[in-house]
């Protein structure tokens, strides 16, 4: 802030720069004008403290905040290849790529992610129980497993059928393993239409329903699975619907970042 500078270098006052903003020492010395060290301070020191006491808020507020979290499970992987789409294509081929191309959309918006794998092969180092327990330390704000099928046409969006609970996050009470998505099943719900409204205004045919998952009942963050079908046997591979699908469920997760249900184990992130 250039002007700044100037405006206290004509009042012969010296600054220097922290955090972005210039600070003049007899406004660190002084402190808050309103405070006894009123008297030992000079008029000009007493005016830049209160200029600093203005700006220091202000330059807090341009720190960059945490990264939200995203947590994508590209489901199937080693030698569970899962479905299959054709005959020469296997879900878990589909549901890695499809993982690839939405965290390098997640990314230019802004979002850290986690991935649980990231080739079909590393997938085999993970059990299904230790995918649950790298997402669940991740600190997401979305854990979304990816799923594909041949067999139905468009995307279909699934949530715990567990009974929703709305516990604290972090109670003392011990959850057990199969029921740790209980009390984010309202926020999942919640989640889960964000993800609906978005897919459907891509003009991409999207169900929502839920189900008994194992992967996704064990979850503690807001957590869908979304099954990726072609439209026809031609976007089974098509690259241009999966952009499609993947370009709207990036959008509809910016707008459940600033979403109130968009929160982790450890508290909100934003
Ligand atoms: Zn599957």
């Amino acid at each position: 802030m250039p002007w700044i500078r100037a405006f206290f270098l004509l009042l012969g006052i010296p600054i220097e720069e922290s955090s972005g903003v210039f600070i003049t020492e007899n406004a660190r010395r002084c402190g808050s004008p309103t405070l006894h060290l009123q008297e030992k301070c000079s008029k000009p020191a007493l005016f830049a403290a209160a200029v600093a006491a203005l700006l220091l808020p202000a330059a807090r507020a341009q720190t960059p905040a945490q990264s939200p979290i995203i947590l994508l499970d590209a489901a199937h992987g080693g030698p569970d290849t899962g479905a299959r789409l054709t005959e020469k294509l296997p879900e878990r081929d589909v549901t890695i790529a499809f993982a690839n191309r939405l965290q390098s959309l997640l990314i230019v918006r802004g979002f850290k992610v986690v991935l649980t794998h990231t080739t079909p092969d590393d997938a085999a180092k993970l059990t299904s129980d230790g995918r649950v327990e790298l997402a669940n330390r991740s600190g997401a704000i979305a854990c979304l497993t990816l799923h594909a099928s041949g067999n139905t046409a468009g995307v279909h969006l699934f949530t715990s059928a567990l009974p929703e609970t709305e516990s604290a996050l972090q109670g003392s009470k011990p959850v057990l393993w199969n029921e740790a998505q209980a009390p984010w099943v309202t926020r999942s719900l919640r989640l889960a239409s964000e993800l609906q409204a978005a897919i459907s205004r891509s003009r991409t045919p999207v169900t929502n329903n839920r189900t008994w998952l194992a992967e996704l009942d064990s979850l503690t963050c807001p957590a869908v699975a979304i099954e990726l079908g072609p439209l026809d046997e031609a976007t089974a591979q098509d690259p241009t619907y999966q952009q499609r699908v993947a370009e709207a469920i990036a959008g509809a997760l910016l707008f459940w970042r600033g979403h109130p249900n968009a929160v982790t184990g450890t508290g909100a992130v934003r």
